[in-house]
């Protein structure tokens, strides 16, 4: 089967004019988005959304989550549709492009190619995943997640936000709990377009992330415990510091980072000390290790250095130490046939590209786990997301949603 030539593009002023207009829908107050998930601005921005595929003569279906399918036939029905979307919810304090990029470049795919007369053999199903940002309900990434069968529905259901409110009972609220079965369907791949949310793509200037693998990652949380003394009377033979075993720990998670570049990180974040009085020894420190990389192997091997290396550290101390693992999750490589379709669709446009690892999570990374899976990636200013001043170019969405334009239609496989 010929694949898609390379005139073949998406209608980067209609694209661009979409984003701006689904902006209009919970507009923050310095320039970005608060339409966090199963608000009003969400149901809002939901309908609109809606009135687009219904104009495109897509048919939708909701599911229990919440999650909106919107489905371009194809010349084949019973052949299984390739899927291509991301989210519309955002952070409090989010951008304008963070997940809408995703879904509304799926909507172009699909709107290019009726004004091309193109028709696919698979189906073609736009999507909308809910809650994907976990900013008011934990946690991120939920509906796929459910849909992956991860997290549990009826307990989802039950989680809430900060006021008290339940999950379950405000998405019923906004009128978008659908009636389909989550994860019934079956899905022949998935495309996800993204922006990068990190700062490679621009620093090296180049066009598309053509994403490889999404980091795993694990959080330890330790405690040292040695002995509270004066810092003046106590001489230093005799000191069991749990503050200077923190900081040697600090610097050997940094050091096994590095020993694992480019892709592994390390650092602590989160650092309590005790009683944090400035004449007294810390007696006990407790703080969290965040180590993070795309390969499960060098996950599991920093792990084990960094334990062992904790305990030779205590032991030349003299203190105690409690190490508990407090979250985990799998490294994510995607697949290769998909990863192939989005590289290609990128050289036969003629875009700069690199394959990149994500460094966060993504719907895309649970979808991985049912049905192949694979991301584009555009660069955003500065790698700055999650923020209101979230930036992209005109130019970096087309790219972005172009090379998304081919690897779904090539996978869809256009009808001569
Ligand atoms: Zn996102």
């Amino acid at each position: 089967m010929a694949a898609p030539g390379e005139n073949l593009r998406i209608n980067s002023d209609r694209l661009w004019d979409s984003i701006m207009e689904m902006a209009k829908i919970g507009p923050g107050i310095a320039g970005g988005n608060n339409r966090q998930t199963v608000t009003d601005e969400d149901g809002e921005g939901r309908h609109l959304f809606k009135r687009w595929c219904d104009e495109a003569g897509l048919e939708m279906g909701v599911d229990e989550m919440g999650t909106m399918f919107a489905r371009r036939e194809g010349t084949d029905p019973s052949l299984q549709p390739v899927y291509v979307g991301s989210h519309l919810d955002t952070q409090p304090t989010g951008g304008k492009y963070d997940g809408v990029l995703g879904v509304l470049g799926g909507l172009e795919v699909v709107r290019s190619l009726d004004d091309l007369g193109i028709k696919t053999k698979h189906p073609i199903v736009v999507t909308n995943w809910t809650n994907e940002e976990g900013a008011r309900f934990a946690p991120a990434m939920m509906a796929s997640g459910v849909f992956a069968g991860v997290l549990d529905q009826a307990e989802i259901y039950s989680h809430v936000d900060k006021d008290g409110k339940k999950f379950g009972e405000e998405l019923e609220r906004i009128g978008w709990k659908g009636t389909e079965k989550v994860g019934e369907r079956k899905i022949h791949a998935f495309f996800e377009l993204h922006i990068e949310q990190g700062p490679i793509l621009e620093d090296e200037g180049i066009d598309i992330g053509v994403v490889t693998h999404g980091q795993g990652l694990k959080w330890l949380q330790v405690t040292l415990t040695g002995r509270e003394a004066h810092t003046g009377s106590t001489p230093m033979p005799k000191r069991r510091n749990a503050g200077l075993g923190m900081a040697r720990v600090i610097e050997l998670v940094h050091e096994i980072a590095m020993d694992y570049q480019p892709d592994a990180v390390g650092a602590v974040g989160h650092m309590e000390v005790y009683p944090n009085s400035r004449n007294i020894i810390a007696g006990r420190t407790v703080f969290t290790i965040d180590i993070r990389s795309p390969e499960k192997e060098v996950l599991d091997a920093m792990d084990g250095r960094i334990r062992e290396g904790i305990d030779t550290i205590c032991e030349a101390l003299d203190i105690k130490y409690q190490i508990e693992q407090v979250g985990h999750f799998d490294p994510v490589t995607f697949d290769a046939g998909c990863v192939k379709a989005v590289r290609d669709a990128a050289e036969r446009l003629g875009y700069t590209h690199r394959n990149i690892v994500s460094g966060a999570g993504h719907d895309a990374c649970w979808i991985n786990r049912v049905a192949p899976t694979a991301m584009v990636m555009c660069p955003c200013v500065d790698g700055l997301s999650h923020n209101e001043a979230e930036e992209i170019t005109k130019e970096w969405a087309t790219a972005g949603a172009d090379v998304l334009f081919h690897a779904v239609v090539d996978t869809a496989v256009i009808v001569e």
